[in-house]
């Protein structure tokens, strides 16, 4: 089964537990089938002259999955295993995740089949700029708002608000979001993404009554999300005893500190031979005996393969898709919780969309308000997947998918078809 025909059997359990409910079938199941089909596919060539003189064309992608809450949004991934099918589900997942935590967007994703770590500055900076220009006609503040995602970063933001504004003749800053703070960019959305993970991660534990004191945590992939994870928990006073990113992973079962992870990281390129630590390979990091088991690289990271050696009480799902369907019958079995990417990973884009209110009133907020608003938002998404979790004796993420597919239908409804 492809990635985006799982997204779509996810998509159908939900609609049959909604059919079943009395209470949820006010409207007609036919009218969701529109959200089975994304509504615009760009594919594009994204030429770029190279720093040897060479011409290379590389394929990028847009999937504007649905705006019928709001503009298209989702981020922009530079990876060698970007493709459409990637795209598609990651584009579907947006739609779910903004209705899910109930902020005004659609959902949308890109991406560039490319290694960027094997391009020059100047050749990532072309690279970007040829990619705006390819899609140009297509986004845009009040219609497609991208951000950074997997191997982008808020330099590759600020060349594409630039580009786009070229191109307009005006400054366009709401075009992305992940900007860096001196053109728009808003305060604390770096570690958003891991900040509202933490929240959500600290009120299900409150509902589950785990004791902080005891628990430990491993953490897949030291990007963005991981890292700024690993950082917050351990200044939190969470012992994280394992880190990973492509190279591998380190273990300490007395704690790692995570800063000292971070200067080695900065020096080496990678978590790996850090004095004190036990290099582990990454499938292994998965499959310790932790309380809090957070992936947070790439999709499919947990299959039917290794389901049944994962040892965590509970899967903080920060990246995108970690787990496989075919392994969610397995973990569901051994009790595991899941706290559902579609939750656990929406800090960055409530923050997304927080910047992209303060670009458009030319406002900014300081940087306490951003973290109160934030928590406010994550944390009343999360007592409502879990209220609904009860109410229907589902799983988390089918309790996010009820809530989510419910406005996504009401929207619909109200607009026509
Ligand atoms: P990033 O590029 O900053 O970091 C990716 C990390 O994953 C790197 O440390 C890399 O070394 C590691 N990695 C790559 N391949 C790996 C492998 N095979 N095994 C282990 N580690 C591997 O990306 P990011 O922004 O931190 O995104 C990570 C995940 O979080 C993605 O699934 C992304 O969609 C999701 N996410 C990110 C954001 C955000 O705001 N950045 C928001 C929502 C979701």
């Amino acid at each position: 089964m492809s990635q985006f025909e799982q997204c779509l059997n996810q998509f159908d359990k939900t609609c049959e537990i909604i059919n079943k409910s009395e209470e949820l079938t006010d409207v007609n199941y036919k009218e969701t089938e529109i959200l089975k089909h994304p509504q615009k596919i760009l594919e594009v060539a994204v030429p770029v002259k190279m720093d040897n003189g060479d011409l290379k064309v590389f394929t990028g992608y847009r999937v504007q999955y649905s705006n019928v809450r709001g503009p298209f949004k989702g981020g922009i991934r530079f990876h060698p295993d970007v493709n459409l099918d990637e795209v598609k589900s990651l584009a579907f997942w947006m739609t779910i995740k903004c209705a899910a935590v109930d902020i005004p967007f659609g959902g949308g994703k890109g991406g560039i089949t490319i290694n960027p770590k094997e391009l020059s500055q100047t050749e990532l900076e072309k690279l970007t700029r040829s990619y705006v220009r390819s899609i140009s006609q297509s986004i845009g503040p009040d219609k497609d708002i991208p951000a950074p995602d997997v191997y982008t970063n808020p330099q590759i933001m600020a060349w594409f608000m630039d580009e786009f504004s070229r191109i307009k003749g005006k400054n366009v800053p709401g075009v992305v979001t992940g900007k860096p703070i001196s053109i728009g960019g808003s305060l604390g959305r770096d570690t958003a993404t891991a900040q509202g993970g933490f929240y959500t991660l600290e009120e299900t534990l409150r509902k589950i009554n785990i004791n902080k004191e005891n628990i430990t945590i491993a953490v897949q992939g030291f990007g963005n999300a991981g890292y700024n994870f690993a950082k917050i928990a351990h200044n939190s006073g969470y012992k994280v005893v394992a880190v990973s990113d492509s190279k591998g992973g380190i273990y300490n079962e007395q704690g790692l500190d995570i800063e000292e992870v971070i200067v080695h990281k900065n020096k080496t390129k990678s978590v790996i031979d850090l004095p004190g630590a036990k290099n582990i390979t990454n499938e292994e990091v998965l499959e310790l005996s932790v309380t809090v088991l957070v992936p947070a690289a790439l999709e499919n990271v947990i299959t039917e393969k290794n389901a049944n050696n994962i040892k965590a009480k509970v899967i903080l799902e920060i990246a995108n898709g970690p787990i496989a369907l075919n392994a969610s019958e397995t973990l569901a079995k051994k009790n595991i919780l899941i706290i559902p990417d579609v939750l656990a990973n929406a800090g960055g884009v409530i923050v997304s969309y927080f910047e992209w209110v303060q670009n458009i009133r030319h406002y900014y907020w300081e940087a306490e308000k951003v973290q109160i608003r934030l928590k406010e938002k994550i944390t009343q998404a999360t007592n409502l997947i879990w209220e609904t979790k009860e109410k229907y004796n589902v799983d988390m993420r089918g309790a996010a998918y009820i809530i989510a597919v419910g406005r996504l239908r009401e929207a619909l409804r109200v607009r026509g078809i």
